[in-house]
């Protein structure tokens, strides 16, 4: 159908008395870049809650995400740990097997690039449930994989003096990056939910940053600690925030800084996933 201002549902005239001769136009989204097949070649769990895996092989090579804080899709092997990869076909509108399923397709954030070698590496929250979690938590070392992108980073603008980076543990990864990223003259600050005390993420250590870790408690809705501590968290003129985590708590994140004064221009803020629905973050 026609989606110009003129056209009707019914393909007759439009309230203007006007027929519309616009071509039928089917709405298909383009393709995402192609996967690339790799092999998990090391496996590192870094904390109870989180491992590293490095994703290699000869179609990586030219895979880079200069930008931090960027994003790369994951196909995971069908049927879980130790199983072959099953590359899905583009419908014009999402990924699915030729029986119509849908692919185990995951977002995270790639670190150490390296294009040259066809390298790359990701860590994963180990939180219970769910296709990534689960084969993660396996150690998967020689699964085969697929990954597709990068997608956007975070470039803050040179001219930042302080940077409030908010997060939970989706979004370690990311926050680690951003403090080797950000050049020493940028004072951070870090907000970190963590869900566990002693599966605290370590983050790269760095002059010129406060961190500050609350812990979840298990009966709160996520970010709910997060919040808390964001209402106590000192906000300086001109401080520009980057977060991101469970996308409803963000979006309270969001709402919260308009109200305390800093503006949406001054704020980055990314759901990372959605509390109760899988593969939201996709
Ligand atoms: C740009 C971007 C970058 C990201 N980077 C990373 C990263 O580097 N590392 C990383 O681990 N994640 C990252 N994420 C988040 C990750 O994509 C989601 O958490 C993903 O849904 C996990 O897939 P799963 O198969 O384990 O769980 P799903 O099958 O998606 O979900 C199953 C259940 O688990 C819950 N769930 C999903 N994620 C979490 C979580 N983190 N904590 C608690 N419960 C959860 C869901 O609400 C659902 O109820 C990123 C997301 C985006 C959009």
């Amino acid at each position: 159908m026609c989606w110009c201002a003129d056209s009707r549902r019914d393909g007759g005239p439009s309230r203007h008395g006007r027929v519309c001769h616009h071509r039928s136009v089917d709405r298909l989204r383009r393709p995402p870049p192609d996967f690339r097949r790799a092999e998990v070649v090391a496996v590192d769990r870094r904390t109870p809650r989180l491992v590293r895996l490095t994703l290699a092989g000869d179609d990586l090579v030219g895979f880079d995400a200069p930008e931090p804080a960027a994003s790369l899709r994951l196909l995971l092997p069908r049927e879980g740990p130790g199983t072959p990869l099953e590359l899905p076909s583009w419908n014009g509108n999402e990924f699915r097997f030729a029986d119509d399923a849908r692919p185990p397709i995951r977002t995270l954030t790639p670190l150490s690039p390296d294009p040259e070698h066809g390298r790359v590496e990701v860590e994963v929250v180990l939180h219970g449930d769910g296709a990534l979690s689960r084969w993660a938590e396996a150690e998967p070392l020689g699964d085969e994989v697929a990954v597709s992108g990068p997608g956007r980073g975070f470039v803050p603008d040179p001219e930042v003096a302080r940077l409030l980076l908010v997060g939970d543990e989706s979004a370690v990864p990311a926050v680690g990056q951003l403090l080797e990223w950000l050049p020493p003259a940028v004072h951070v600050d870090v907000v970190l939910e963590v869900v566990d005390d002693d599966a605290e993420p370590s983050l790269p250590g760095r002059d010129g940053t406060e961190v500050v870790r609350c812990v979840a408690a298990p009966d709160d809705p996520p970010g709910a600690a997060m919040l808390a501590a964001m209402q106590e968290q000192p906000l300086i003129d001109d401080v520009v925030v980057w977060a991101a985590g469970e996308a409803a708590a963000v979006q309270k994140l969001r709402k919260l800084l308009g109200e305390r004064g800093v503006p949406r221009s001054r704020t980055v803020v990314r759901g990372y996933w959605k509390h109760g629905r899988a593969g939201a973050g996709s």
